[in-house]
């Protein structure tokens, strides 16, 4: 089976999908990337992108901001279904699609630079190393937006991510909590983070300089619309991690991911909480095309 790529507007096996080292994306981080699930229904046969509009949507959005160039949400739909079917995957997959200043030449600047849209797939099960996380806060702080945009998938701002994951596994945990310049919880190195209190869901706001995930967001909207539960947008204190019944990452790759411990703190019981689980089942239910009042959320692929 051979691994395609979408590069320069045509699709090619993988190992042919290079760019010269003079990229100026490559030398800058100027770039701004999604990542896009493809869920495999076994039952069907059928491959469900989820919500690959909004991602691109939110893509198209962060291209304006850096003056990039890229095709209309409908052909990067039809582009992202083309390249999977080539490669023939039937399993989970994830989907990396990046826009980037193709220009062959050094110079730190956004305009007068071309670009390009490349996007590649592979099979992708689990995110994060274990189902349950442990998570410790990290020193480093979320980037603030005085310099950089934290609502935006730009690649070099990504570097605030990997200092923080970094430290966080060195220091025996498997992913970081990052609060913000004001010294609130903002989310993890690339997922965003809810808590449950007394039965609510609590949540930084967008305004907690915080990326605003799709997942995030559909988890909201399944948490008030199908479980009844009421879902609180607010800034965080570092002392409610530790005092949360429970606790979840949400993010394309990681999906829901139970956080168990925080600073070596049980979270609730230590275990994965009712609530967590009950969101967990119905999430998958969706991103798999089961749950035929969210199949508007579900691009079939073949
Ligand atoms: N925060 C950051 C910094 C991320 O990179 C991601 C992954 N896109 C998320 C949160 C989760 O966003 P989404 O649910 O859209 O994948």
């Amino acid at each position: 089976m051979t691994q395609y790529a979408y590069l320069r507007g045509e699709f090619v096996p993988l190992a042919e999908a290079n760019v010269n080292i003079l990229t100026n994306s490559f030398q800058y981080g100027l770039s701004v990337f999604e990542g896009i699930r493809g869920n495999w229904n076994e039952e069907q046969e059928q491959m469900f992108l989820f919500r690959v509009r909004e991602h691109y949507e939110r893509m198209r959005g962060n291209c304006r901001i850096l003056l990039t160039q890229i095709p209309p949400v409908e052909e990067l739909c039809s582009i992202t279904k083309e390249l999977i079917r080539r490669c023939e995957y039937r399993e989970d997959v994830y989907v990396r699609p990046l826009a980037y200043k193709s220009s062959e030449m050094i110079g730190t600047r956004l305009h007068d630079l071309e670009s390009d849209f490349c996007a590649v797939t592979f099979p992708y099960g689990r995110h994060l190393a274990s189902e349950e996380c442990r998570a410790g806060v990290s020193s480093w702080r979320r980037l603030n937006g005085n310099c950089g945009i934290p609502a935006g998938k730009i690649s070099g701002q990504y570097f605030n991510s990997a200092y923080a994951k970094t430290e966080a596994v060195k220091n025996g945990f498997d992913e970081a909590i990052v609060l913000n310049e004001a010294g609130y919880v903002a989310e993890a190195c690339t997922e965003n983070i809810f808590l449950v209190k007394a039965g609510c869901l609590l949540t930084p706001s967008i305004s907690e300089n915080i990326l605003p995930g799709i997942t995030r967001c559909s988890v909201i909207e399944l948490a008030q619309n199908e479980l009844g539960i009421e879902v609180i947008e607010r800034s965080i204190e570092r002392h409610e991690l530790y005092i949360a019944d429970e606790c979840f990452l949400t993010g394309t790759a990681a999906h829901i991911t139970p956080v168990v411990e925080i600073d070596r703190r049980s979270v609730g019981e230590g275990e994965v909480g009712p609530v967590t689980r009950r969101l967990q089942s119905l999430y998958q239910e969706v991103i798999r095309g089961r749950n035929g009042d969210y199949l508007h959320w579900c691009t079939p692929v073949y």
